[in-house]
């Protein structure tokens, strides 16, 4: 049976980096692929730029092509700002595009990552999704983002990933995907790079014994 997969993301770019070649891999299975975009993502230093938001809108229209997503929803907070508003106000917005795609299965962020956008956005999943009585979603991940999950500090929760989703068949696309978002990628020996990417998709496959897989926590699981 055809699973509803959703990803919600704090920035474009993070579904890539954390999801690409899972998501690819889901739209190959059949399954409806989904993705929120919380913030604009665009940097603070091109902070109200309209024509950087609009340029990192194209970006994300085009990686999402790529992995064969056709649907996406943008959010519109302010990015690296959503600590400036309530944790209540973030689910408000979220709660009604998560119950409009009912998903039974979501993808999102890793609670101890640097970002704070990642951390409210995980945290804004986690609410909406307790497990109540009729709650259709039955699984939940947390993925790694680069230059943001390794970069967590002493004290912080570690990524400790126990879902190792093989994309060997797939790594090509999200690499390509990823350069959709060249605007947002550095160069080596930045961790943001499209080189990192490929390396750290190896070394999760080779850590479970494949050639390329993305890693993920689980938050939760029904059966
Ligand atoms: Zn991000």
């Amino acid at each position: 049976m055809s699973k509803n997969v959703l990803v919600v993301a704090a920035h474009p770019d993070d579904e890539v980096l954390g999801a690409g070649g899972t998501i690819a891999r889901h739209v190959a299975d059949g399954d409806c692929v989904r993705v929120v975009f919380m913030a604009d993502g665009v940097a603070s230093r091109d902070a109200g730029d309209p024509e950087a938001d609009m340029r990192r809108s194209e970006a994300a229209d085009a990686a999402l092509d790529i992995l064969g997503v056709r649907e996406s929803y943008h959010l519109g907070f302010a990015d690296n700002s959503m600590d400036e508003t309530t944790l209540l106000s973030v689910v408000k917005k979220l709660e009604p595009v998560l119950r409009k795609c009912s998903p039974d299965v979501i993808y999102t962020h890793h609670f101890g990552d640097l970002n704070i956008d990642h951390r409210i956005t995980q945290q804004a999943v986690m609410t909406i999704c307790r497990p109540q009585p009729g709650e259709p979603c039955r699984e939940i991940y947390g993925f790694e983002v680069l230059s943001s999950t390794e970069w967590q500090t002493v004290g912080d929760r570690p990524f400790l990933p126990s879902l190792f989703v093989d994309i060997s068949s797939f790594v090509d696309r999200k690499l390509k995907a990823l350069f959709a978002y060249a605007e947002e990628m550095r160069t080596v020996p930045h961790s943001r790079s499209v080189e990192h990417a490929e390396l750290l998709a190896r070394h999760r496959g080779h850590s479970v014994g494949v050639m390329h897989a993305e890693a993920f926590e689980v938050y939760r699981i029904i059966r």
